[in-house]
C-alpha cells in the first residue's frame, strides 16, 4: 500500500476516534425534521409536511437540563435544517452560551443565496455564541444547492470566527472517498477548504435512500458494520435516543427517555450504562449477528450475514427488534470477561474508562 495511502488511513481511523470521543461529550438536536431541499439520499422520508418546531419555552427547558450535566460540553444542531427557523436558531444559540454549552450547527447551505446573506445570518449566529458550521454537501445535495452557497458560508464562517466544516456523503462501493474529496477539492478550488475539516460518511439506506441504486459490486474488504453515529440526540418531540440517524422505532431499546417526563441525567446516564452501546460500537452489528445465530436466535436473520455496508442500519433494527435477543445482550454485557474485553475496546476507541471499572463503577 502507498505510503500516501496509509496516512489517509491512520488520519481517517483518527478521525472516527476523535468522533466516537466527541460524542460523549456532545449532545445533537434536531431542531426540526423539516427541510425544504428534499435530497434523494436524506435519510427522513419527508419535507416539509409535518410541522414540527417546539416552543421556545419547550427547547430552553430541555437545554436547561442538558447543561446541568457537566460532562456535556456542547450542542450540535440539525434537523432537517435549522436555519429553515432561523429566529429560533439564533434564540436557542443565545440560550446555550448563557447555560454555558457550546454550540455548533449543520446545514445545506441552501439559505445561503449571495455573500451578503451568508455574512449577515452567520454574523448574528457567532455574536449569539456559535463556535462551529459544518455544511453537508454531495451530489445529491447538489442537485439542489449549487458549491457557491457552500463556498459562501466556508467564506464567512472564517470571516466570523466560526470553524468551518464539511460534511460529505459517497455510495459505498461507488467512487472512492479519496475520489470524492478530490472532487470537492477541484470543483471548489483549495483556498475555500483552507483549514476546513472535511467529514466523509457513507450512504446508508433509510427513508428517501431507500430507492436510492447502490452499486452491486462486492465488497473488496468485508467491514465488521460498526457504527459510528451513537450518541444522545434529542427530537423535536423531547424524546432522547442514542441514535443520531433518523427516528428510531418506538419500542428501540436505543431510545433513553423523553425530556418532557424526566430529567437529562438519568437519560445520559442510561446511555453511558447501555448494555446494547458498546457491542455495537465495538464488535459490530455481523459480529452481533453471528452470536445470535450461536445460541439458536435471530432466526430469519440469517440473509444478513452478507449485509452490506448500506444496510447497517436495517440489520441493526433487525436485531433490536426483538427482546430476546436484547436480553441476549444485556445478559452477555454483565459476563465480567466480555465487559473486560469490551471494556478496553471502548476505552482504545473513545476514552472512556467507565467500562473498565466494573459494575459498580
Ligand atoms: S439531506 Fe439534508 S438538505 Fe437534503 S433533504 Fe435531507 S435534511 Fe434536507
Ligand atoms: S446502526 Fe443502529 S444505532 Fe447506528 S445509526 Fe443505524 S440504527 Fe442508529
Amino acid at each position: 500500500m502507498l505510503t500516501s495511502q496509509v496516512a489517509r488511513m491512520q488520519r481517517d481511523l483518527a478521525q472516527q476516534y476523535r468522533r466516537y470521543a466527541a460524542m460523549r461529550t456532545e449532545v445533537g438536536l434536531v431542531m426540526t425534521e423539516q427541510c425544504p431541499v428534499g435530497c434523494r439520499h436524506c435519510l427522513s422520508p419527508h419535507t416539509m409536511e409535518v410541522p414540527d418546531l417546539p416552543t421556545l419555552e419547550e427547547h430552553l427547558t430541555w437545554m436547561a437540563k442538558v447543561a446541568r450535566v457537566d460532562r456535556v460540553k456542547s450542542l450540535s444542531i440539525t434537523g432537517g435544517e435549522p436555519f429553515l427557523y432561523f429566529r429560533r436558531l439564533l434564540e436557542l444559540v443565545d440560550g446555550c452560551r448563557t447555560l454555558g454549552l457550546r454550540t455548533m450547527v449543520i446545514t445545506s447551505a441552501y439559505w445561503a443565496t449571495s455573500g451578503e446573506v451568508a455574512g449577515d445570518k452567520l454574523k448574528q449566529l457567532a455574536h449569539a455564541g456559535l463556535t462551529g458550521i459544518t455544511v453537508s454537501t454531495d451530489e445529491y445535495h447538489q442537485e439542489y444547492v449549487p458549491l457557491a452557497n457552500v463556498s459562501r458560508v466556508l467564506s464567512a464562517a472564517r470571516e466570523c470566527g466560526l470553524s468551518p466544516k464539511v460534511a460529505l456523503t459517497y455510495l459505498p462501493r461507488g467512487r472512492s472517498v479519496e475520489q470524492v474529496r478530490g472532487d470537492l477539492r477541484d470543483r471548489l478550488g483549495q483556498r475555500a477548504l483552507d483549514g476546513v475539516e472535511i467529514e466523509a460518511g457513507g450512504i446508508v439506506q433509510l427513508g428517501r435512500a431507500y430507492d436510492l441504486e447502490f452499486p452491486g459490486t462486492r465488497q473488496a474488504e468485508r467491514t465488521k458494520l460498526v457504527c459510528n453515529a451513537l450518541g444522545p440526540a434529542i427530537r423535536p418531540d423531547g424524546t432522547v435516543e442514542s441514535c443520531c440517524r433518523a427516528p428510531l422505532p418506538s419500542t428501540s431499546p436505543l431510545i433513553l427517555g423523553n425530556l418532557n417526563a424526566e430529567d437529562f441525567r438519568p437519560m445520559y446516564q442510561r446511555f453511558l450504562d447501555h448494555p446494547i452501546i458498546p457491542f455495537i460500537q465495538t464488535w459490530g452489528l455481523l459480529e452481533m449477528l453471528e452470536r445470535l445465530l450461536d445460541e439458536g436466535l435471530a432466526i430469519g436473520l440469517d440473509g444478513y450475514r452478507n449485509a452490506r455496508e448500506e444496510e447497517i442500519c436495517d440489520l441493526c433494527r433487525a436485531i433490536l427488534s426483538e427482546p430476546a435477543h436484547v436480553s441476549f445482550f444485556a445478559e452477555t454485557f454483565h459476563d465480567p470477561e466480555v465487559r473486560k474485553r469490551i471494556g478496553i475496546l471502548a476505552f482504545v476507541l473513545y476514552g472512556d474508562s467507565a467500562l473498565l471499572e466494573g459494575p459498580d463503577g
